[in-house]
């Protein structure tokens, strides 16, 4: 098959979150099964810096509204079935953030950027003349791509199916109505059956609604954006979608991150040399100032938003340090959350430390570092960092949300089976009391060192979860191709 990725993200050139990580890692996996792969993405300040991505002869141009935008591309060719294509527009693209500017505020003219993202990528298409089996869109950033493909570019793409993945219904591209001419679909469309959403314009809602299937990541997650709870108000219009609705969970890229063979720590290490784990935890106490007992080590790493729990770790943090853990956390996000969590680390000099910014060598360190890894979001779609620590052999306590639950299996003490210790609810005596048990296994030096091992043991690879998405394109380009056969001939 011929697949095309549309994102806002993809590992190496950009990333603010998991979003990236897939994009990195999914493309490459399917083009090892045998098809071929192009991936679409703006042309960032940085990738244009640090890639040096080749311009192409191809360029055109997108009428939004009342301005004619020019569109560059640029490529980098990944392997022998993997191409990235940039799209090129210096005054919406060559900014020093992907979505906010310095002060954390999203740019005013996020709608523009990623209306006109979501058009050049089937310009792009159209003009190198490919017509992909698929085409599979990721988060409101490219939302608008499959009613494109059944309106303004029909005609091109009526063979062609169209995938839309939900990597986190928290963020859903909501712009007023007024934004409405930008996409150049007519007033008719601004309905709560199409785009409108509450009275304004949703481009995550288009997505969902004009995608031939929708994709999110994880089973427990598909399952519990149907609910008002974990829905963000989308629930009704997911419901409308329930038959072509997949949870699929993600995979790990074993490249970056797997202890044996990783350039960011200092002690590689694998399951049969699990004690130089410890050389990395010594690193750790060094780089983030704690004192070098052997007190087990809680890491985070994380966006510093209200969806990661952090609240409850505020709540918590006097107990946990009371309990005797150390704690590392790495993030960046809403002020407010950075201010706080300095603010309480200062409190406990030499136990706990922070770091505020976004630092992927010093991500690798922590994993390999710690001891044990929170994850007590309030939701969690996916999750990857859950799955990195228990290839790292850092027993991850999460709460049982999303692809949490879908991929840490409770430890038995008993039958010493499962990877790591959950809790249900967002309170935070029961993420202590799953703390504490990971403490009481810690504790004996033997039992700890196999539960590392078992956890070492799960494999997350992309190959599993490219071969459900290769059915699942599969199942819907054949339809879209009978479709297509069906409206020629008619
Ligand atoms: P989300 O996409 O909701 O932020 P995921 O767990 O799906 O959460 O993916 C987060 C990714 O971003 C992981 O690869 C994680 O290691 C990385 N990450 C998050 N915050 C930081 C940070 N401050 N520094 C480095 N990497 C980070």
């Amino acid at each position: 098959m011929i697949i095309v990725h549309a994102g806002s993200e993809v590992v190496p050139f950009s990333k603010t979150g998991g979003l990236a990580d897939v994009l990195g890692a999914l493309p490459v996996s399917l083009g090892k099964k045998g098809h071929d792969v192009i991936i679409v993405s703006p042309l960032y300040k940085s990738v244009a810096e640090k890639f040096s991505p080749e311009k192409q002869a191809v360029s055109f141009n997108i009428k939004l509204n009342d301005q004619t935008l020019p569109a560059d591309i640029y490529s980098i060719q990944i392997n022998d079935r993997t191409t990235a294509y940039f799209i090129g527009n210096d005054a919406l693209f060559l900014r020093d953030g992907l979505y906010v500017d310095k002060n954390g505020i999203d740019y005013s003219d996020n709608s523009k950027r990623f209306i006109f993202f979501s058009r050049a990528v089937l310009e792009l298409l159209k003009k190198l003349n490919i017509k992909p089996d698929v085409i599979h869109a990721h988060d409101w950033q490219s939302g608008l791509v499959p009613i494109y493909m059944k309106t303004l570019y029909k005609e091109y793409f009526k063979g062609t199916a169209s995938v839309f993945t939900i990597h986190n219904i928290g963020y859903q591209g909501i712009f007023w109505h007024l934004d409405m001419p930008l996409t150049g679909l007519g007033w008719e469309y601004f309905s709560s059956d199409y785009l409108e959403f509450y009275g304004k314009l949703s481009l995550l809602k288009t997505g969902i609604v004009f995608a031939d299937a929708v994709t999110t990541v994880s089973p427990t997650y598909s399952r519990e954006i149907l609910t008002p709870e974990f829905g963000y108000r989308m629930d009704g219009v997911l419901k409308t979608r329930q038959h072509d609705l997949f949870g699929i969970l993600n995979g790990v890229d074993y490249e970056q991150w797997d202890p044996e063979h990783d350039r960011f720590i200092p002690h590689q290490y694998g399951s049969d040399t699990i004690d130089l784990k410890h050389d990395n935890k010594t690193t750790l106490n060094r780089m983030f100032n704690l004192d070098n007992s052997d007190a087990p080590t809680i890491g985070m790493i994380t966006r510093l938003a209200q969806q990661k729990g952090i609240d409850l770790v505020f709540e918590a943090m006097g107990r946990i340090m009371s309990m005797g853990f150390k704690f590392v956390l790495l993030g960046s996000g809403d002020k407010p959350y950075e201010e706080k969590i300095k603010d309480i680390a200062h409190r406990y000099n030499g136990r706990m430390s922070v770091k505020i910014g976004f630092d992927n060598s010093l991500a690798h360190l922590i994993e390999a570092g710690s001891d044990i890894f929170l994850m007590p979001s309030v939701y969690e779609p996916c999750g990857l960092n859950q799955m990195y620590s228990l290839k790292y052999g850092t027993v991850p306590v999460v709460r049982s949300t999303g692809g949490l639950n879908d991929t840490v299996i409770e430890y038995n003490p008993s039958s010493e089976k499962g990877n790591g210790f959950k809790f249900k609810d967002q309170n935070p005596d029961q993420m202590l009391a799953a703390l504490k048990k990971a403490m009481d296994v810690y504790d004996d030096k033997e039992r700890w060192q196999r539960l590392i091992k078992a956890c070492m043991a799960f494999d997350f690879s992309w190959d599993r979860s490219a071969a459900d998405y290769e059915l699942l394109y599969k199942a819907y380009a054949i339809k879209s191709y009978l479709h297509g056969q069906r409206s020629t001939a008619a």
